[in-house]
């Protein structure tokens, strides 16, 4: 059979089987890690500003409860089917479990397109599937915990947290029930950068490893390092960004109208800004155009960062990408087929799976605010700054030696609550980082990284499930 053949969550679950071939696991226990534990398929009528009533077909899928809540984006969009929704699911399952994020998978769907509602339609929709998810017992901070996906953003999450509320009065640790909410609605600072900057600090990890670098040819640190990025929506601007801010060069950037390159690097919010004012990243000034944007992806270059669509790389193009490291900043960006080559070619892919969990990272930072009922940082900010005031006037004192006001001002800084996001992040991602690498080196017969992920992944799920036991 050949891959187009399977059904998403079909995919899935092959990805898992090979995985599970290099753990110990029993059979059934697999099984169990593999199902999606409930599938709740609703439909509901609104009526549209028109006075005509619409049939909404939606999802909310729990793939596990082997930690409690569940945790996954809802997504409005034409395509969603269960299939897809039971596939995002439990993908959701093994990165929460990879980035060590204490929550069972989960994920919903609105098979909408967003574009053809009005604000007032889409707020309907939003509030009568929020109030169908209360009726079943499928949303609650200690149960299940949506947050955006396609098509959805902070404005649905507040319209969520609000019908929750006001169905659920009195619950105090209500905010918790959804993330990705406005900061002025128990959000968290640091969420709208944090897939990018997860996508980084997960490259810049692999970059670190001597071992790997030299394995691909590669000198240690992203410093120096050319990157090539498709996409310059959220994650593909944050990507870019941090790379550049450490050092690399972004030397290609590709949108869906062409690709531009430029040998000495781009600056994302100057071709951000550019694209704004004329409509397309072409002719940027001091750069190439690239009429075929696709053509970016084959360009020499140490990182390639596919940070647009899904199933861009694939058996047609795959052994042209010159690349030596691929960081999957897109969810399925590469088709099984792609991943063979990239196999053969040695060309290292760092997966989706786990690269781009830095959403679903911080939106546990912020349900952790949520239950906390403080913004992170209140607490310490001033007692750290006063603290650091001390110590380093005490050194100045026994120095007789003064510090530079630009010093000063970093060795006295109290953290804000970006600041321990950021740091909550990059801890999150380094540790990841190293447990899939030294899973597979432990193991070399395991192929690539992104079965090494699903090994970590399985394991962590299967010791959760053992020690809970089975329930009789
Ligand atoms: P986005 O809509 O902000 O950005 C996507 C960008 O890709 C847009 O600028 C779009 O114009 C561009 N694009 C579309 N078609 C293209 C093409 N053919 N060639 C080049 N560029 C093209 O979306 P996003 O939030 O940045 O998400 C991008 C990917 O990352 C998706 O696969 C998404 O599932 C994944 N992801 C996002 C997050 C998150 O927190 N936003 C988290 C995990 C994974």
């Amino acid at each position: 059979m050949s891959n187009s053949t399977y059904s998403f969550f079909q995919s899935v679950e092959r990805s898992f089987d090979k995985a599970a071939e290099f753990t110990t696991w029993d059979k059934g226990l697999l099984e169990q890690i593999k199902a999606c534990n409930s599938v709740y398929s609703m439909r509901f009528p609104v009526k549209m500003d028109d006075g005509r009533i619409e049939v909404i077909e939606a999802y909310r899928v729990q793939h596990s409860q082997h930690k409690t809540p569940c945790k996954g984006g809802i997504r409005f969009s034409d395509e969603v089917n269960q299939d897809e929704v039971m596939a995002l699911a439990s993908l959701m399952t093994y990165k929460c479990a990879i980035v060590n994020v204490p929550f069972g998978g989960g994920k919903g769907g609105l098979k909408i397109n967003p574009k053809k509602y009005s604000a007032y339609e889409l707020e309907k929709i939003t509030r009568r599937y929020t109030a169908e998810l209360v009726k079943k017992n499928f949303i609650g901070p200690g149960i299940d915990v949506p947050a955006p996906d396609y098509g959805t953003g902070e404005r649905e999450m507040a319209w969520i947290v609000d019908t929750y509320q006001s169905l659920k009065p009195g619950e105090i640790d209500s905010a918790g029930c959804v993330t990705g909410k406005p900061i002025t609605q128990g959000g968290v600072r640091g969420r709208k950068e944090a897939t990018g900057l997860g996508v980084f600090f997960g490259i810049r990890e692999v970059c670190n490893m001597p071992s790997v670098m030299q394995k691909l040819g590669l000198a240690v640190g992203v410093e120096g390092k050319t990157v090539v990025v498709q996409g310059l929506g959220n994650v593909g601007y944050h990507s870019a960004k941090f790379f550049r801010e450490a050092g690399a060069k972004v030397i290609a950037i590709a949108e869906y109208e062409g690709a531009i390159y430029n040998e000495a690097g781009l600056h994302e919010d100057e071709v951000f800004q550019h694209r704004k004012a004329t409509g397309s990243i072409l002719n940027f000034p001091g750069a190439t155009n690239i009429a075929k944007s696709m053509e970016a992806l084959e360009l020499p270059c140490d990182i390639l960062i596919p940070a647009a669509l899904e199933n861009v790389i694939n058996a047609s193009n795959a052994d042209r990408v010159q690349a030596k490291i691929i960081g999957e900043a897109a969810n399925g960006p590469l088709t099984p087929d792609a991943d063979e080559i990239f196999v053969k070619k040695g060309t290292l892919v760092v997966p989706d799976m786990y690269l781009n969990a830095g959403g679903v990272t911080v939106s546990y930072f912020e349900w952790l605010k949520n239950l906390s009922h403080v913004r992170y940082g209140r607490m310490e900010k001033r007692f750290t700054e006063n603290m650091n005031t001390h110590i380093l006037g005490q050194i100045e004192d026994l120095t007789g030696k003064k510090v530079s006001q630009a010093e000063r001002n970093v060795i006295m800084h109290g953290p804000d609550e970006v600041d321990l996001v950021h740091s909550g992040l990059e801890e999150t991602m380094i540790t990841a980082t190293r447990e899939i690498m030294s899973i597979w080196e432990a193991n070399p017969s395991i192929p690539d990284m992104r079965t090494a992920a699903y090994v970590c992944a399985i394991n962590k799920v299967g010791v959760s499930y053992t020690e809970l036991g089975i329930f009789p």
